[in-house]
Formats: structure tokens, C-alpha cells, sequence
């Protein structure tokens, strides 16, 4: 599910946006708390969301100096709301990296048609990586995987091994394959470095999920448990 969050410091205002998105198939997340821009930050970071939508007004903080902050660690869509019209601050919002700008008070369709073209600009070309699997979300454009409201992060190694199981999802994935993918098959030289990805893996995945999800096949290979 295509998760949004709201950073916007009027709990009506979250309220109302929450109730729009959720009837429109989309997970709302939200910030509740507005101390400082750092607090904030961090937040985003651990929530990684698919969008953002932004108010630029947030109880004395910046929402535009949040923006910059956020543009300096990732890409994820930002779509500014706003009732301030001032054309000035649309075009600084553009200038800071914003995806697109709506002006409250807005209309519900309005806002969920921007949302989607938003969606459907930023996220062309990526969809082969992103994965359902034993209901977890694997984004491995990201290195990311989301189970309920937990992320983490894999390194790239773990990630190529991820994806070759993930694309013979059912099947089983040969030594001999994540050896090539991951080193051109150099296997004296790699094959327990192999074990020790695949076994890294393999606990990363079963802290988060809650259970063993790759299977070892002696002499064959591995493959994913699960659907
Ligand atoms: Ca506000």
C-alpha cells in the first residue's frame, strides 16, 4: 500500500487529510509532534514514506527549511500545501525541490489527482523493485524492507542475493547464481563468503518477519518460503 505521510501541525487539518487518503486506498501516516526541524527530520527517516505531504507553516518551524532538509537525504515526492499564495513562495518551494504545490483551501479530488500523477511521475521505471513478500514491502531501489510499522536496511550484497530470490520466487536460486551476480563466479575464492551473506540475510529477514524465510537446499541452492 502506497503509504503518504502528513506534516501539518493543525490536528484538524491531519484529520481531514488522514479520513481523504485513507478512503482513497492509501496508508496515512503522520507527524504529531513539532519541537524541531531535527526531531522531524529523523522521523521522516525512520517512516519512509512513498510521498509527503507538506504544510509550510508547522508551529513556528519552516516547513520550506524542513524541505531543504529533507532534500538533502532523498528523493521522496514532496507536494506543498499551502494558504499562502504568494507566488514568491511557490517558486522558492520549486527552487528547494518540491514535486508540486496545492493552495488550501483545496478540493479533495483535486488533491488526490495531484497526488497520483506525483506518484505516477516519481515512480515510472521503478516498479520492478519494488516487492510484496510474507507481508513485508522490499523496496530494493531503496535497499529497504517495511513489515508493519518496522524498516531496515540491507547492504548491497544482501539486496542482489534478495533479488534473484524474490524474481524465482518458488523456484530454487543455485550457489552458482548469486556467485556469479555477485562476484562473476569466483566461486573457490567465495564460496563461504556466499554462506555468510545468505546466513546475514536470512537473520535480518527473520528479526523483522518473525520467521525463517529462505530455505537452504544442500547441494542445490536456496529459495524463499512464503507468498
Ligand atoms: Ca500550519
Amino acid at each position: 500500500m502506497t503509504r503518504v505521510l502528513i506534516i501539518e501541525d493543525e490536528p484538524e487539518i491531519r484529520r481531514v487529510l488522514g479520513e481523504i487518503l485513507v478512503g482513497a486506498g492509501y496508508e496515512a501516516l503522520e507527524i504529531a509532534n513539532f519541537e524541531n526541524l531535527d526531531q522531524i527530520s529523523t522521523e521522516v527517516g525512520e517512516l519512509q514514506p512513498d510521498l509527503i505531504l507538506l504544510d509550510l507553516g508547522l508551529a513556528g518551524l519552516s516547513g520550506l527549511e524542513l524541505l531543504r532538509r529533507l532534500r538533502s537525504t532523498s528523493n521522496i515526492p514532496v507536494i506543498i500545501l499551502t494558504g499562502n499564495s504568494t507566488e514568491s513562495s511557490e517558486l522558492l518551494a520549486m527552487g528547494y525541490g518540491a514535486d508540486d504545490f496545492i493552495l488550501k483551501p483545496y478540493k479533495s479530488e483535486i488533491l488526490l489527482l495531484r497526488i497520483r500523477a506525483v506518484l505516477r511521475r516519481t515512480m515510472e521505471g521503478a516498479h520492478q523493485d519494488i516487492y510484496n513478500f510474507a507481508g513485508a514491502r522490499i523496496d530494493l531501489a531503496r535497499g529497504a524492507i517495511s513489515f508493519q510499522k518496522r524498516r531496515i536496511h540491507l547492504t548491497k550484497n544482501e539486496m542482489v542475493i534478495l533479488r534473484q530470490l524474490l524474481e524465482e520466487r518458488g523456484g530454487i536460486v543455485s550457489r552458482e547464481t548469486l556467485m556469479t551476480e555477485l562476484w562473476n563466479n569466483q566461486e573457490y575464492i567465495n564460496d563461504n563468503a556466499l554462506t555468510v551473506n545468505v546466513s546475514r540475510l536470512r537473520t535480518k529477514l527473520e528479526k523483522l518477519i518473525g520467521r525463517n524465510v529462505i530455505e537452504t537446499h544442500k547441494g542445490l541452492g536456496y529459495s524463499l518460503v512464503g507468498d
